[in-house]
């Protein structure tokens, strides 16, 4: 069984509709990606129809390994194809849904991204969600369900997945992952409770982007102007890294905010491997305006980078880069004796 980490309470509530027997025909599961709506999914699939339904999924019931693994006759779950769910495989969930359970107790479809389903493919599950057999438990999992037709999201009991904290993803990367600890944290911190995104970061050199990013924060005068408009041609010929490098140093700009008001030893800086950094600069050589400064130029440049309408990024980059080197490193910035 694959590691389910946070929503207790989710749990709870699920648990408890197996335990009283009055599970939901249809339920939409919604949340940010990445923060183990499937998997819930699947483990309430293994509720269902564990012949312990006490017991925890833990993979030691062969029967919730069937599921886990897609072998359970009574069990599917159903992904896009190309980016898209079409109305066959809702064709091919009605005819899954006309026979009663074979082993289990219920016959349970997850349709996982379910707001890639076509309009076509909606309007036939239609059919199932206003007469649903019983015995037959639907279960719609999407983190934009604002996309689904109004009819499909009404018919259904809606679930509510809170993005995980920083902590509860550190755990995830370190135990599925393999990642250290120091690793783990690192990418947690600006995973926004999002173990997807975490791995995205760190699969495009997260560490190395960071550590750019955080470069000009603490110690400009040793990037030079040559070395900040370099680093704005590199971090803004992509806009994924050019939006992931503002996330990071808005998240570090942010955190340092917080520590000044908090004191820096409290456990609720969540960049907990810069305490160095940190602690050596940001407290003695700088103010919390002087950083709301740094901030809000941070915010200016995320908005035109995510509106995309006749942006230069470049130029954002460029534009932002020296203002904040300048804010951090003094108004002499760029004509000191590093660079003449
Ligand atoms: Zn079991």
């Amino acid at each position: 069984m694959a590691i389910l980490i946070g929503h207790e309470r989710v749990i709870s509530l699920l648990d408890r509709a197996v335990h009283e027997g009055r599970p939901a025909h249809a339920y939409l599961f919604t949340g940010r990606e990445g923060i183990g709506k499937k998997q819930a999914a699947i483990r309430f699939a293994c509720r269902l129809n564990c012949p312990d339904p006490d017991s925890d999924p833990d993979g030691t019931c062969p029967v919730c390994r069937r599921i886990v693994g897609g072998n359970h006759p009574d069990v599917t779950i159903e992904v896009p194809e190309r980016g898209i769910i079409r109305i066959d495989r809702i064709r091919s969930l009605q005819s899954h849904f006309r026979y009663a359970p074979i082993e289990g107790r219920f016959k349970v479809t997850v349709i996982d991204d379910a707001h890639t389903m076509n309009a076509a493919a909606q309007n036939a599950l239609l059919k199932t969600l206003e007469e649903p057999p019983a015995g037959r438990i639907l279960i719609l999992v999407t983190s934009k369900p604002y996309v689904l037709l109004p009819t499909v999201r009404s018919r259904c009991r809606r679930i509510r997945f809170a993005p995980l904290s920083a902590g509860e993803v550190t755990g995830i990367l370190e135990k599925s992952r393999g990642m250290s600890a120091e690793e783990a944290e690192m990418s947690a911190s600006v995973s926004g409770g999002s173990v997807s995104r975490a791995l995205e970061m760190d699969e495009a050199g997260f560490p190395d982007l960071r550590n750019q990013v955080l470069s000009v924060l603490t110690d400009p005068g040793a990037v030079g102007i040559t070395g900040l408009v370099e680093m704005s041609a590199t971090l803004s010929s992509d806009k994924k890294r050019a939006a992931d490098a503002v996330d990071i140093a808005a998240t570090w700009v942010r955190d340092q905010i917080v520590g000044m008001v908090r004191g820096h030893d409290g456990p609720s800086n969540p960049n907990g491997d810069c305490q160095d950094r940190a602690s050596s600069s940001a407290p003695s050589r700088f103010s919390a305006r002087e950083l709301m400064r740094v901030y809000d130029e941070l915010l200016k440049a995320s908005e035109l980078i995510d509106a995309d309408i006749n942006v230069n990024r470049n130029l954002v980059f460029d534009v932002m880069l020296l203002r904040i080197a300048r804010i951090m490193a003094g108004p002499t910035f760029g004509v000191t004796r590093h660079d003449r």
